[in-house]
């Protein structure tokens, strides 16, 4: 990992620039698998898959039986801990679901809101190399929360976790579909795989694409997302072999993963760079972790008010805060996913189990996005009712914002019931 130390406050956006996708060449190779599948359905997801997969698919959906025998095949440990992460998520995304209030805006006018689940969605669950089904609960609990009736799974991989995970979330179709042709089969419809109204899910950079391109025909998507990343920022309270182990549980997801440390200690970076080599060394996913710590940066500044600032400019996707008075540290952060406080909470926690959504925005967008939640899976429909008491104490001012509108119609609607009104109180 490269160490910079006291950047220029100019030199900032050089250093926290994240690796550049080529998303024009992607998007080129992208673009025929979309249309292979919009005008062949099954039969072009059939000669995709031998493409890009090596596979010859058969049925496209997981059989009932394939997805009950899952649970057979997994041992009574990750049943357990997948049992245990599903209570702790749907837990704490429970609260997240609001009973409508309804508010008395003027006497007679009543308005509230109503959250209803989106019907059909669709959630993309990547298996090209590794089988996510962590990912399967992050997605699923918040859809069943809000009462989505459809949820349409897709996925490369046949892993029994992802299967056992869908049966526990109420997938209601699974399909062994994996990269830009399974947001395709989801975002058109197949004569197998139903048509759904939002995409859901991470994945590599032509299902990221894919999903792009779709979400620019009119498909709604959860957020646009990129490779995953971590920064941290510690202090001499952190551990460094803890700090190490952060950085490379990130760096391990994929060659394009960027990790960010900063800190206001030569000392400590160092140590850490340390540690990082030497853990580094026993990962089986060596390669790929090697390349994007290669990409990474570790940043020595002068204060904490300077570290703060970097974290918000570069608004990570994961922020862990291993430092003195972490929760107070957390209150000035304004740009983040989500973030991790103190030496015992690793990110990893949250990747799984602890409770908190892990599909966050990534590349900068947690300056305008939050990561999934049950908001993500809901619309919010307003309702009003207003009584004739309503109307008399409302409508005259709807009238004269009408006239000034130079919408006569709009004006129409509340004085001909007004007048009606008026007559009758005259009889
Ligand atoms: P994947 O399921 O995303 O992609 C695999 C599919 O890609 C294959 O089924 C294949 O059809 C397609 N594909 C492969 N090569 C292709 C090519 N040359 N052209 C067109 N299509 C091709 O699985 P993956 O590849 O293991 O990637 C997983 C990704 O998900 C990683 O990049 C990881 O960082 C990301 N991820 C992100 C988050 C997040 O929250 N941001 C969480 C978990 C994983």
């Amino acid at each position: 990992m490269k160490i910079i130390k006291y950047p220029k406050r100019e030199d900032w956006p050089g250093l926290l620039t994240r690796p550049v996708l080529n998303f024009k060449e992607i998007e080129a190779s992208v673009s025929p698998i979309l249309e292979e599948v919009q005008k062949h359905g099954d039969e072009g997801i059939r000669r995709l898959a031998e493409r890009f997969d090596g596979v010859t698919l058969g049925d496209l959906a997981f059989s009932n039986k394939e997805i009950d025998d899952a649970e057979g095949q997994l041992d009574e440990a990750l049943k357990e801990a997948i049992g245990q992460a599903y209570r702790n998520i749907y837990l704490f995304h429970q609260q997240q679901l609001t009973a409508p209030e309804k508010v008395e805006t003027m006497p007679g006018v009543t308005c509230w809101r109503r959250s209803v689940g989106i019907e059909k969605v669709g959630i993309y669950i990547p298996g090209g190399t590794a089988p996510l089904f962590s990912t399967v609960l992050m997605l699923g609990i918040p859809a069943q929360i809000a009462g989505s009736k459809e949820i349409v799974l897709c996925t490369p991989s046949a892993h029994p976790a992802i299967l056992y995970a869908a049966k526990l979330v109420g997938v209601t179709r699974a399909y062994r579909i994996g990269g830009a042709q399974a947001i395709a089969a989801m975002a058109y419809g197949t004569e197998s795989v139903p048509q759904v109204y939002k995409i859901f899910g991470p994945g590599n950079q032509y299902v990221m694409a894919a999903k792009m391109l779709v979400s620019k025909e009119g498909m709604a998507i959860d957020m646009p997302a990129g490779p995953s990343e971590v920064a941290v920022y510690a202090d001499e309270t952190a551990v460094p072999d803890f700090v190490a182990s952060d950085l490379l549980s990130q760096a391990e997801h994929g060659k394009d993963s960027q990790v960010l440390l900063v800190s206001t200690s030569v000392s400590f970076v160092e140590a850490v760079n340390r540690c990082l080599m030497e853990q580094l060394e026993a990962l089986p996913r060596k390669d790929m972790a090697s390349i994007s710590i290669d990409n990474s940066t570790a940043v020595v500044v002068a204060h904490a008010d300077e570290a703060i600032a970097m974290l918000n400019e570069y608004a990570a996707e994961h922020l862990i805060l291993c430092v003195e008075n972490a929760e107070e540290v957390s209150e000035r952060i304004v740009n983040a996913g989500s973030i991790f406080l103190g030496n015992y909470t690793p990110e990893s926690c949250g990747d799984y189990a602890s409770g908190t959504n892990h599909t966050l925005p990534t590349n900068g967008y947690a300056r305008a996005y939050s990561g999934v939640s049950v908001d993500s899976f809901v619309k919010k429909i307003t309702v009003q009712h207003i009584s004739q008491q309503g109307l008399l104490n409302l409508g005259p001012l709807v009238e004269v914002m009408a006239e000034a509108e130079s919408l006569q119609a709009h004006k129409r609607a509340v004085s001909v019931r007004l007048k009606q009104m008026n007559e009758y109180n005259e009889k």
